[in-house]
């Protein structure tokens, strides 16, 4: 493809006027929203409104006039049709690793005869992380991480807890969600779903496809803004039975009641634990909202037109670079990734030049695909300067490889 054939894609390109809605700097191709997303032009008036008029004038009536105290529920409802759950099964609350924790502690009291928690090798560290100290906290649970090949065979009658991560970070590998779940549902166990990586990104139905609980994150490609807070989902059969084993007063029944046994709230507010970060919550609010007008079909459709532009390019003009992200876009998140042994020396020098990816270590090139703000000359020309900068060697400049604390 030629940059002006790129350029004319994004001329027909419905969803093209997606991107005015986002400040992003002049000259820079941002593919790093699997990460971080970029910045909503909303969010700017929306944060100095919440700063100046609702806290400093205000000030703490701002939790009822300005309803700040429905903000959890209010923007879970908005986060619920991107990921096909309805409204009052999601909460924002925490981050992702904590809600992680109540999910798993949550669904492992409703299976008390079972002993195995479930997950895979290579999954993200701090599930991993985490699901081993829930295991070593409660009684009678242990952790049992297999091969991402042999999950599905390991799903048996002693699995309590099937914890999977939807999307892989590095290489993009999609998991079956429906198929999974039903699988864990038919050997008596329940799934919780890391939905990182898939929220915002794919599509999804988690009550056509019968999820238990699953969890999710607001910066990457939600656009929350950095450590936004994330989101829990429950399946509305399992409210009644569920409980948060961090039982903070923002989930309970009536907080300002100030009584001293705790009784849960309904549904998936239970989740809520302490007093909810607004700013955050708010930034988070405008970010979700970046989505209205467009579905999560068309926007995968268009991930997809950009994978296959950015993978065919580097086929042609990149050899030297290993596509690890599935070719089937069914089998895919929304990133592609690719394996060379200079990786982060690649990524450093792609930055230099203007191209923001990530490195993961020990050798992944990760590029993340955002149909909001991206575009398909955007592609074209990150691919352009990979391959100056593979063609000439540059990324061998000693600058390049003097490690960050931050990859
Ligand atoms: C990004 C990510 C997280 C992040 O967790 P935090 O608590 O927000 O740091 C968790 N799990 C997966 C799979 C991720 O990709």
């Amino acid at each position: 493809m030629t940059r002006e054939e790129a350029r004319a894609l994004d001329a027909a390109d419905p969803l093209r006027s997606f991107r005015e809605r986002f400040r992003l700097p002049e000259g820079v191709i941002y593919l790093d929203g699997n990460s971080l997303g970029a910045l909503p032009e909303a969010t700017v008036a929306r944060q100095r409104d919440a700063v100046e008029r609702q806290w400093g004038e205000q000030l703490i009536a701002s939790w009822n006039c300005e309803n700040w105290i429905d903000a959890p529920a209010r923007i879970g409802a908005r986060i619920a049709p991107l990921i096909g759950a309805a409204p009052h099964e999601v909460v924002v609350s925490d981050s992702t690793s904590v809600n992680l924790f109540k999910a798993i502690a949550g669904a492992a009291a409703l299976r008390t005869e079972r002993i195995i928690l479930l997950t895979e090798l290579g999954n993200f560290p701090s599930d991993l992380y985490v699901a081993d100290g829930a295991a070593a906290m409660i009684a009678g649970l242990t952790l049992r991480a297999v091969p991402p090949g042999e999950v599905e065979a390991a799903i048996g009658d002693d699995t309590a807890i099937l914890l999977l991560t939807h999307v892989h970070y590095k290489t993009g590998r999609r998991r079956d969600l429906a198929s999974l779940t039903a699988r864990a549902h038919a050997a008596g166990a329940l799934v919780v779903w890391d939905l990182s990586h898939s929220a915002g990104a794919v599509p999804l139905a988690l009550s056509a496809d019968r999820a238990d609980l699953a969890v999710g994150c607001g910066y990457k490609f939600l656009n929350g803004g950095p450590g936004a807070p994330a989101f829990i989902y429950a399946a509305e059969r399992h409210h009644a039975q569920l409980r948060s084993p961090l039982q903070g007063w923002f989930g309970h029944s009536a907080p300002f009641e100030f009584r001293d046994d705790y009784a849960p709230a309904a549904g998936v507010q239970r989740f809520a634990c302490g007093t909810p970060p607004i700013l955050s919550l708010l930034a988070l609010e405008a970010g979700v909202e970046s989505f209205d007008g467009a579905c999560m079909v068309e926007l995968f459709a268009k991930s997809t037109r950009l994978f296959d532009l950015f993978a065919g390019e580097v086929e042609r003009r990149c050899p030297e670079l290993a596509l690890v992200s599935p070719h089937n876009s069914d089998e895919r998140g929304s990133q592609i990734s690719f394996a060379h042994p200079n990786a982060y020396e690649i990524c450093q020098a792609l930055i230099a030049a203007r191209v923001i990816g990530d490195f993961r270590a020990p050798d992944i090139l990760r590029f993340g695909l955002t149909p909001l703000y991206l575009g398909f000359e955007d592609i074209w020309i990150a691919v352009d300067r990979l391959a100056a900068i593979l063609a000439q060697q540059s990324w061998r400049e000693p600058r390049f490889a003097v490690r960050a604390k931050v990859t």
